[in-house]
């Protein structure tokens, strides 16, 4: 990304100043620039390339800024398109001024996924006219390489029996990526191990409707069942990797005091969500807190919600140890680090949540991660789905994790872009311009 000398020099400049500076520079003149330095969203467009919805915001001095929200969420493109008109003609380097515009007309998961997508292109945009990677717009690096855990590498499982989970967790331990963590789906998160022997809670299961409605008392066997499967994954991973587990959302307080009682002598990372979370459309503080204050085990919640002011009563209460907000949720990577900054304050641990999250994800979570405070524990990797995302965009390591670690890389922006022709290939016919 240039010298530091250069930079040196640009960076005593004021912001608008820097960008014509170092655009003159890069270009060889300032001709694409207005004189005055000036830069003006023109355009804001969605485009759902593979499953992820990708924001472009277009502007006037031949930059574009990306985000991604989670490929889960095909359906995301009208609520981006909400968004359009209150952007036009704003300058996209003052990010904090737009977010004020538009966090308001936002909500906890799914919905604050278009303001996220788009508070993040607006950071690729600010980083590629300052000439600097994202990390150093908000506030510069803490670490040089960022922890992450498996997240969306995952095996096909061979059955429910803890022989299974004990093999699962040998694959995970051998993967490639060397993750020093790794989480597991049990309990209501995981259907299929609920379905392992019957009468595992003493309800039925939801017989349709949207991922992990179940909810409800445990059966003594079942409690025991989920027990014997983390005992077996543990016994494979040792003390050499973290295991984490996503339990819920739907225990009720009593089974989960029992569960995280049960569990301490095997020193987990986190149980997620296990009394809400995923998709509950608030944050149970006051319960999370009778759970929290029973255990040496670390309590963990958040990827659902939206705002710093949702994660207000978690954190002063000290309801949970653990956050996860998700940058692509919550409000965008600036929305994080200060909420990230505020738990610090108050002793609690932040794993951001990722897994569908895309490329662009996992650029943004980088650049993120780089600059969290010393909270920061590892963040959920997300891949590239389907697999020829990775032929479309440009500027990833390879490999992207090493040993459990991502470097953090350099380049101006988020650092990763767009190889057009190539993505061009894979955009239905709705989509055709959006590269134009
Ligand atoms: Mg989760």
């Amino acid at each position: 990304m240039g010298n530091w000398t250069r930079r040196g020099f640009i960076g005593s400049l004021s912001g608008a100043a820097a960008a014509t500076a170092l655009a003159a520079q890069e270009t060889g003149g300032a001709e694409k620039r207005k004189s005055n330095g000036s830069i003006k969203i023109t355009d804001l467009r969605c485009a759902i390339i593979g499953k992820n919805p990708t924001v472009r915001i277009v502007t006037d001095q031949g930059i574009s800024g990306y985000g991604q929200a989670e490929g889960v969420k095909t359906y995301l493109k009208p609520m981006v398109l909400f968004y359009r008109d209150y952007l036009i003609g704003e300058d996209p380097t003052d990010v904090a001024r737009i977010m004020l515009k538009i966090r308001r007309m936002g909500a906890f998961k799914p919905w604050g996924a278009a303001v996220s997508a788009i508070e993040i292109a607006l950071w690729d945009v600010a980083g590629q006219a300052a000439g600097l990677p994202v990390y150093k717009l908000l506030g510069g690096k803490i670490r040089d390489r960022v922890r992450v855990y498996n997240g969306a590498v995952r095996f096909p499982m061979s059955g429910q029996t803890p022989q299974d989970y004990a093999e699962d967790m040998a694959k995970m331990k051998a993967a490639k990526e060397g993750f020093t963590l790794i989480k597991q789906a049990i309990g209501f998160h995981n259907p299929a191990m609920m379905k392992a022997i019957p009468d595992m809670w003493y309800d039925s299961p939801a017989r349709s409707g949207p991922a992990h409605m179940d909810s409800g008392l445990l059966t003594e066997s079942g409690l025991d069942y989920i027990l014997s499967c983390v005992e077996a994954m543990k016994k494979v991973l040792g003390d050499e990797v973290g295991l984490s587990l996503d339990c819920g959302p739907g225990w009720t307080v009593k089974d989960a005091i029992r569960f995280a009682r049960a569990v301490e002598p095997f020193h987990i990372t986190w149980l997620e969500d296990i009394i809400t979370g995923d998709y509950s459309p608030y944050p149970n503080a006051q319960v999370f807190k009778q759970v929290t204050e029973s255990t040496s085990t670390p309590i963990h919640t958040g990827e659902e919600i939206y705002l710093r002011e949702n994660f207000k009563d978690l954190i002063e209460t000290q309801a949970v140890n653990v956050i996860g907000p998700d940058p692509e949720d919550v409000g965008g990577i600036a929305e994080l680090k200060w909420i990230a900054e505020y738990a610090n304050l108050h002793g609690i641990l932040v794993a951001p949540h990722g897994v569908f999250d895309g490329l662009f994800g996992v650029a943004a979570h980088v650049q993120m991660a780089a600059a969290l405070p010393q909270n920061y524990i590892a963040f959920e990797y997300p891949i590239g789905q389907p697999d020829w995302w990775y032929d479309i965009v440009d500027g990833l390591p390879d490999p992207i994790v090493n040993k459990g670690f991502i470097d953090v890389w350099d380049k101006p922006g988020l650092g990763i872009s767009f190889n057009v022709r190539a993505a061009k290939a894979h955009l239905s016919d709705e989509d055709r311009t959006f590269f134009d």
